[in-house]
């Protein structure tokens, strides 16, 4: 599914000299590459503040502990998606309410979220899934008239732009009160191990963020609130100065294995390409089609015999983990989470890919449906 050797090889003696000045330097937690990585994330994604973590989960975490929600609070979530916002919701005594998404951008929209809605809502968590932007024009809307709080999780979505209604772009995390993202290494970003941060415009939260994410500290050995150990280690804060080098070329190269997907799929009657929402650009963390439930199974598999590897991004609806069987509260029947983890297809994306290897995938994939 991806190619992070390849990658790699293409800027090894940058990387490998990075790596070994960390070694020399020996300065592993909170090195000045530490600081550079947060300075170049800011100017990148024209944030006021960033604060670097241990992991994009933490970086969830770490947002609703800031944003001071209380045992009980609701915090809404989309059912079609990673587990790692639910996850932190409950890990924190809070309540997962988990609403529908959209079938066409997989993504939840103010209306999906209004039908989620209480007196004990708390924050709405949109997440940016596979590469493009939540309908956050409508979801800031509802957040401002209901005064919830807004976490965007980031984490498949870094460097996606998305259009508001006076024409502002801004970039996916940094439209709402704090946004979240990940540098696990199959990310648009991805480092060599864990890593993540958080984007936010509020000098308060982002001095809070950076207190809860160094064990509550305000200076060393004074602690003001319960915080946590989370930090971005040194090493992969300097992998990724190396890497964010190369982070918009990255997002072009994953754009056009889209277009090639597109271009050879549209006419297959059988797939659904990407929808692309006309507000969002799209970095295509994942290439995803829909295909009819009784065919998803036997493609995935007709493709794995020939050496083609898919995945089922995600394969069951948060409300059906037994994590959350006790803990969350279900708005409705989520018809289309449902359907589209019966139907969704992620197909090989990277910054990596081969003219040969697009072709061999396509010319497979119109095989099956020829077949069939
Ligand atoms: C990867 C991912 C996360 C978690 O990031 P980690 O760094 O692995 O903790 C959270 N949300 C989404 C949507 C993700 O894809």
């Amino acid at each position: 599914m991806v190619d992070l050797k390849s990658q790699y090889l293409k800027i090894k003696s940058d990387v490998d000299w990075a790596i070994q000045n960390c070694l020399e330097n020996s300065n592993f937690i909170n090195g000045p590459q530490v600081k550079d990585l947060e300075e170049q994330l800011r100017r990148h994604y024209n944030s006021s503040y960033v604060i670097s973590c241990a992991n994009g989960t933490d970086a969830l975490q770490l947002a609703l502990m800031a944003l001071n929600m209380e045992k009980g609070d609701e915090v809404i979530v989309p059912a079609f998606t990673y587990i790692a916002a639910a996850e932190v919701i409950g890990l924190l005594k809070l309540k997962p309410v988990i609403v529908d998404v959209d079938p066409d951008t997989f993504n939840i929209n103010a209306a999906i979220t209004a039908n989620g809605l209480s007196s004990k809502t708390k924050a709405i968590i949109p997440v940016h899934l596979f590469g493009q932007c939540a309908e956050m024009i409508g979801i800031l809307e509802l957040a401002r008239k209901e005064g919830l709080k807004i976490i965007e999780d980031s984490a498949q979505s870094i460097g996606a732009k998305y259009t508001l209604s006076e024409g502002q772009v801004k970039f996916a995390g940094t439209m709402g009160n704090v946004g979240t993202t990940s540098f696990f290494p199959s990310k648009n970003l991805g480092c060599y191990g864990d890593g993540g941060a958080m984007f936010t415009q509020d000098e308060n939260l982002a001095t809070t963020l950076r207190m809860l994410a160094n064990h509550g500290q305000s200076k060393k050995y004074f602690h003001e609130i319960i915080g946590v150990n989370s930090r971005l280690d040194t090493l992969q804060a300097a992998i990724l100065l190396e890497k964010i080098k190369h982070i918009d070329q990255y997002n072009e190269s994953r754009r056009a294995v889209a277009r090639f997907y597109d271009e050879n799929l549209d006419d297959i009657q059988d797939i659904a390409i990407p929808f692309r929402n006309p507000k969002s650009t799209h970095v295509f963390n994942q290439y995803t089609i829909k295909v009819p439930a009784s065919l998803r199974d036997k493609l995935k598999e007709y493709l794995q015999i020939r050496d083609i590897p898919s995945m089922i991004y995600y394969p069951l609806p948060l409300h059906k983990q037994n994590a959350f069987s006790k803990i969350s509260k279900v708005i409705g029947d989520l018809p289309n989470s449902h359907m589209l983890c019966n139907t969704v297809l992620s197909l090989p994306m990277h910054t990596e890919m081969e003219e040969s290897q697009l072709s061999y995938i396509v010319d497979n994939i119109k095989d099956f449906f020829k077949s069939c």
